[in-house]
């Protein structure tokens, strides 16, 4: 079943509307009712395959909707899609769309792997609703942050400007030539200042989960990416190797 929560009148969708996805019903209805006394517009779905198929939805057409999901929570363990399979599915889409995991596992790999597969938050049951909103609510101010940038406007860094809707890029007052994957990769970039990337992790949002070949095909780009941005490419003031782990920007 599918349920639309909105306790609160509409206005208070401008706060963001969160799907929470989570099979044990006690703990969705606590989660889903803590959230919409706090004025978020709440969609709940107590399986897998339901949350993917609301989160393409609304990705695709926010028509049928009304407006697109803001932000997603999501127990890991799940009828026929898990949460790190659908993390990925989402991801896999092209949909940034903020996802918080909660899980029953704690231990440190369980969380490095959520957060590879592209989650940006994880808690770990049992936890307290007070820290799940609040940390619903970093999340939501992070992402609103970043939409004005990524989305509207262009983003600049020194003397390169990329328009994430013209798909164009603009180095030093000269419009360059880049594939899609390294558009793609640049956006991912400049939209993260500093912010280091594992090549595993570049491959996960760039290429997908369905990538076959290896970590080398990061280097590859990187190189081709640095030869059209870089003034001298054997010197990289953008794309920095951060020895040991990845790559960062600026
Ligand atoms: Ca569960």
């Amino acid at each position: 079943m599918l349920t639309l929560e909105s306790t609160k009148p509409s206005s208070n969708t401008a706060l963001g509307r969160v799907l929470v996805v989570e099979d044990e019903e006690t703990i969705r209805e606590t989660i889903a009712l803590s959230l919409s006394d706090e004025g978020y517009d709440v969609i709940t779905a107590e399986d897998g395959s339901k949350a993917l198929e609301i989160a393409c939805r609304t990705h695709q057409s926010t028509a049928q909707l009304g407006s697109p999901i803001d932000l997603i929570v999501l127990d890991l363990m799940l009828p026929h899609v898990n949460g790190l399979d659908l993390c990925r599915l989402i991801r896999h889409e092209g949909n940034n769309v903020p996802i918080l995991i909660l899980s029953a596992k704690g231990s440190e790999t369980d969380r490095v792997v959520g957060l590879e597969v592209g989650a940006d938050d994880y808690l770990t049951k049992p936890f307290g609703m007070r820290e799940l909103i609040a940390r619903c609510r970093a999340l939501l101010r992070r992402s609103n942050h970043g939409n004005s940038q990524s989305q509207e406007t262009a983003l600049t860094f020194k003397d390169i400007v990329l328009y994430p809707q013209e798909c164009r890029v603009v180095v030093r007052g000269s419009e360059i030539n880049l594939s899609p994957k390294e558009f793609r990769m640049l956006e991912l970039f400049m939209g993260h200042p500093r912010r280091v990337w594992s090549r595993e992790r570049l491959i996960e949002r760039i290429w997908g989960p369905d990538f076959m070949g290896d970590s080398k095909t990061v280097d590859v780009h990187i190189r081709w990416l640095r030869e059209k941005l870089e003034r001298d490419p054997s010197h990289p003031d953008y794309l920095i190797t951060v020895r040991g782990f990845g790559y960062r920007f600026g």
